[in-house]
């Protein structure tokens, strides 16, 4: 009831927000249908009649996502037949290198949302032949990594940066139960990251905001968008709403423990776009493992046997 007033006509937001490669990746990725086509795309889904057969996507939309990955560099289209023409797919290297995110995703799908009827929750380490739950440790120090255990410093590319323009298509959260029919997915992470500004409100949280104002500032959010996602994700039980003033009414949003526990997808956004999206400036920001005093590198590895993990090296129920 405390929320500033919202305005009868937001202006779309062109302020400047800081700059953050975590930010800069979910301009990418936050958006459900690019997640369900990446997560395809893994099982070497590569075509378009075959995307199209596994997420029902309207023909439009399923053209305008590949398009976007082609363009970003996170495919590369290969020809497989000359009349007609017809190409395929495929991950380039830099989107190969989503894979550690993608096993981070399942890591905090699993740990909070088990399904032993969902595929993507049954890994098996091919190195030790069981089934594992990926963990994300610092790979100096071998520890696991917690949002605790580190701290930030302005890198090289620190700067503000236009935010990114509002979408021609407001509402890209589609009810769960509408998705994918008989082919369990990652349905609670593609809810909280899945959706532009409910991601960059996560991201947001972990540099430590948690007041309306400060999201908004950090954000350049319309103010009734950025209300309802943090309504979304107090539903989804990530951010949890607590009073901070009484009169008028204040609440802070703070992570819960399933929230904090994302942390390893924001930080693995945050190297993703550190390689890939940062230009000849360097990474906006640096993150320290305060346990070693290292700058973090991260290693995903098996909790089984805790080897190291790759791509190359997991097969799926
Ligand atoms: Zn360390
Ligand atoms: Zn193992």
């Amino acid at each position: 009831m405390a929320e500033p007033e919202l305005p009868a006509d937001p202006k779309p937001a062109t302020q400047l927000v800081q700059a953050n490669s975590a930010t800069r990746a979910l301009n990418i990725l936050g958006d459900r249908w690019t997640l369900m086509i990446l997560y395809l795309a893994f099982q070497r889904v590569r075509r378009f009649d075959e995307f199209q057969g596994r997420i029902g996507l309207a023909r439009s939309l399923l053209i305008d996502r590949l398009r976007r990955l082609s363009t970003v560099g996170i495919f590369k289209k290969v020809r497989y037949q000359e009349r007609p023409v017809r190409e395929e797919y495929h991950l380039s290297q830099m989107g190969l290198d989503l894979y550690s995110l993608a096993l981070m995703i399942i890591r905090w799908e699993k740990r909070w949302f088990f399904d032993p009827a969902n595929p993507a929750h049954r890994l098996t380490h091919n190195a030790c032949g069981k089934e594992f739950t990926p963990e994300f440790r610092c790979r100096h120090c071998g520890e696991l990594v917690s949002p605790r255990d580190v701290y930030v410093e302005e890198g090289p590319g620190a700067g503000f940066e236009p935010s990114p323009p509002p979408r021609t298509q407001r509402r890209s959260i589609v009810p769960a139960d509408n998705l994918n029919q008989g082919n369990p997915i990652l349905d609670r992470a593609f809810q909280v990251l899945g959706d532009r500004w409910t991601s960059h409100v996560i991201a947001s949280a972990f540099m430590g905001r948690r007041r309306f104002n400060d999201f908004q500032a950090a954000l350049g959010v319309a103010p009734n968008i950025l209300s309802d996602r943090l309504t979304r994700l107090v539903d989804l039980g990530v951010l949890r709403r607590e009073l901070y003033q009484q009169r008028p009414e204040r609440w802070e949003y703070r992570l819960t423990d399933e929230g904090r526990d994302l942390y390893p997808l924001i930080a693995e956004l945050n190297r993703w776009g550190d390689r890939w999206l940062a230009g000849d400036k360097g990474p906006p920001l640096i993150t320290y493992h305060r346990t070693c005093g290292h700058v973090l590198e991260a290693k995903i590895t098996c909790d089984q046997c805790h080897e190291e993990v790759t791509a190359f090296t997991v097969t799926q129920a």
